[in-house]
């Protein structure tokens, strides 16, 4: 999907059994595996890029921290 807004602050990053999201820099689009990346939710998780790992849920915490710097609301919150 190609879209023209200023990219997020934030990247996913599935690691540890979910999809969580990380501020921390990157060199290509994904983080690569084993990378040991500080997640939104407050922990040091190696990030995981096999196929079943991008179809782990979202962290919930994560969620909630990558709605807010987005400045968008969580489907909950509305
Ligand atoms: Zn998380």
């Amino acid at each position: 999907m190609a879209v023209a807004y200023k990219p997020h602050p934030f990247h996913w990053v599935p690691a540890e059994g979910a999809r969580h999201a990380s501020v921390d820099e990157r060199t290509g689009s994904t983080y690569v595996d084993g990378t040991e990346v500080g997640t939104l939710c407050g922990h040091r998780l190696a990030a995981d890029n096999s196929t079943p790992a991008w179809l782990w849920d979202t962290c919930p915490d994560c969620n909630v921290h990558a709605h807010a710097l987005a400045g968008v609301p969580t489907a909950g919150a509305r």
